[in-house]
């Protein structure tokens, strides 16, 4: 029996990466999943894939960071699917600079997408869930939450955010039966990696990252996370074998948190 029959979810960012993988999982699980993004044909190809699967989804254009549309996209998973039990604030950046030359700018926009934007998730999916019995949501920090992230201060700061986001939403509606958990994963060979802003204002990183080369001399399981590493992760926190895991961490980074080993700057 699939684990999530019957339920319904929206996952932020859920046109690539992490999010691809999660909605991906979480459909094959049974769950009804509405994927959002603002990667509109990457967006519709895994839709497209999810129904090729058997599996129940729709797309819709969304900037996780437009309050004014959020209950659009609430309403849309209401109609379409009656109900919404769970949500994945995946959708994020990273912005790379050491803090003394990061303008202002970056920072903001670093805050508003991996930050505002996880606020909002919650905040608009709270009265739909109670009216579902309950629900869970699950919002994706990082290891860059849990301690600190040289050249990447700003994205720190919104993982470290959303990681007490996650534990003050789930004393708050714990009695709606709403539980909140945040997922940190380490090194997760996704798109993101490519896209790390380089050199453009003279005050960032000007080579691309390579994630595998990362993680070789990094992690101490020896291998890069793939996205469906996280995707297992959120699945355990969306069931109900996890009905009673709320305001924790599930870190899924091959060991590198285990030790106490300090990083040197990028
Ligand atoms: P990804 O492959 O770049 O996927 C992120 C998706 O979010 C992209 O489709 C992106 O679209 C979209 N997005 C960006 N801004 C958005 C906005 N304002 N509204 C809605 N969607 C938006 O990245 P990923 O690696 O899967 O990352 C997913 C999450 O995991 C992020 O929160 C990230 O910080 C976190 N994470 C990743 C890693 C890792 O190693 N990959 C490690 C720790 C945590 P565009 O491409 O058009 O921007």
């Amino acid at each position: 029996m699939a684990q999530l029959a019957g339920k319904a979810a929206i996952v932020t960012g859920g046109a690539s990466g992490i999010g691809e993988a999660c909605s991906e999982t979480l459909a094959r699980e049974g769950a009804a999943v509405l994927v959002t993004d603002v990667d509109d044909t990457l967006g519709k190809a895994v839709v497209g894939r999810i129904a090729k699967a058997g599996g129940k989804a729709a797309y819709l254009h969304h900037d996780v960071r437009d309050e004014a549309t959020w209950p659009g996209v609430i309403a849309e998973a209401e109609k379409r699917f009656g109900r919404l039990d769970i949500m994945v604030a995946n959708a994020g950046i990273g912005i790379m600079s050491l803090i003394e030359t990061m303008t202002l700018a970056d920072w903001q926009r670093q805050q508003a997408i991996n930050l505002d934007g996880v606020f909002l998730s919650i905040k608009h999916s709270i009265p739909a869930m109670r009216k579902a019995g309950g629900g869970s949501i699950v919002l994706m920090s990082s290891i860059a939450g849990l301690r600190g992230a040289p050249s990447l201060a700003a994205y720190s700061a919104t993982k470290g955010g959303v990681r007490l986001l996650a534990k003050s939403v789930a004393l708050e509606y714990a009695e709606d039966k709403i539980r909140c958990n945040s997922v940190h994963p380490g090194i997760i060979a996704t798109p993101i990696w490519g896209k790390i802003p380089t050199g453009a204002e003279g005050n960032r990183r000007n080579a691309p990252i390579d994630p595998r080369e990362r993680a070789a001399a990094a992690v101490p399981l020896t291998r890069v996370g793939e996205a469906q590493d996280i995707a297992n992760g959120v699945l355990f926190l969306c069931t109900d074998a996890a009905s009673y895991v709320t305001g924790q961490e599930l870190v899924i980074d091959g060991g590198m948190t285990a030790g106490g080993r300090a990083q040197r700057r990028s």
